[in-house]
C-alpha cells in the first residue's frame, strides 16, 4: 500500500521540487539573483529597496553588478519600481532618475500602500510581483503582508542607525565579509558612465 502511495506521490513530488523553479528567499546580492527563477515563476515586476541593497545609504558603497542587473531586467520586460523609506526626496529622486525607475518615498514600509500603489503604476497583481529588499521589517513584511513573493538581500555596510546597533542583527543580513563590495565614488563613475 506505502509503495502505491508514493508511486502516486513521486511525479508531484518532482513536479513541485525539480521542475517548478522557486524563487530563493535570500540572496547575498541583487547581481547573484537569476533571472530565469524569477521569470519561470511568472514575475513580471520588481519592487526594490534603495538604501542598502542598491547603494549604501551614505552612497559609499555600491552593490556589485547592480546597474548592470537591472539594464538586464529592464531588456527582459521586467517592471520595476523603487520603493524608499529613505526621508531625503532629492537623493531618492537622484536615483530614480539615474536608474530610470520611478519610485516612492517615504513609502513607509511595511504598511501596504506604497506596495499598492507601485503595483497599480506597473499593472501587476501580487503574485507577478518580487520585493527585493534588506530589511526584514519593512521590505519582506510588506511584501508578505500584500502577498508579492519576496528575496532578502545582505545589506551593504553602512553606518548603524541606533535602532541597527539593537536589533539589526535580527533583521538584516550583514554582507558577508568574503564577497566583492564596489566603493562608489560619484565624480569617478559619472565621469565615466
Ligand atoms: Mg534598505
Amino acid at each position: 500500500m506505502k509503495i502505491i502511495l508514493r508511486a502516486l506521490y513521486l511525479p508531484n513530488f518532482i513536479e513541485r521540487n525539480v521542475w517548478e523553479c522557486e524563487i530563493p528567499k535570500q540572496s547575498h546580492s541583487l547581481a547573484a539573483i537569476n533571472f530565469d527563477r524569477l521569470t519561470d515563476s511568472g514575475i513580471q515586476g520588481i519592487i526594490i529597496d534603495l538604501d542598502n541593497t542598491i547603494i549604501s545609504e551614505d552612497d559609499r558603497y555600491m552593490s556589485p553588478d547592480a546597474i548592470a542587473w537591472i539594464a538586464q531586467a529592464k531588456k527582459l520586460g521586467l517592471k520595476l519600481f523603487i520603493l524608499s523609506n529613505g526621508k531625503r526626496h532629492y537623493r531618492v529622486r537622484y536615483w530614480s532618475d539615474y536608474l530610470d525607475i520611478p519610485a516612492i518615498s517615504p513609502a513607509k514600509k511595511p504598511f501596504p500602500a506604497a506596495f499598492c500603489k507601485a503595483m497599480a503604476a506597473m499593472e501587476l497583481a501580487p503574485e507577478r510581483v518580487v520585493v527585493i529588499g534588506d530589511s526584514l521589517h519593512t521590505d519582506i513584511l510588506g511584501a508578505w503582508i500584500v502577498g508579492c513573493s519576496h528575496i532578502q538581500v545582505a545589506s551593504l555596510p553602512h553606518p548603524p542607525r541606533w535602532w541597527e546597533k539593537l536589533i539589526g542583527k535580527y533583521v538584516q543580513t550583514a554582507y558577508p565579509v568574503d564577497r566583492e563590495l564596489w566603493e562608489f565614488q560619484s565624480s569617478n563613475y559619472f565621469k565615466n558612465n
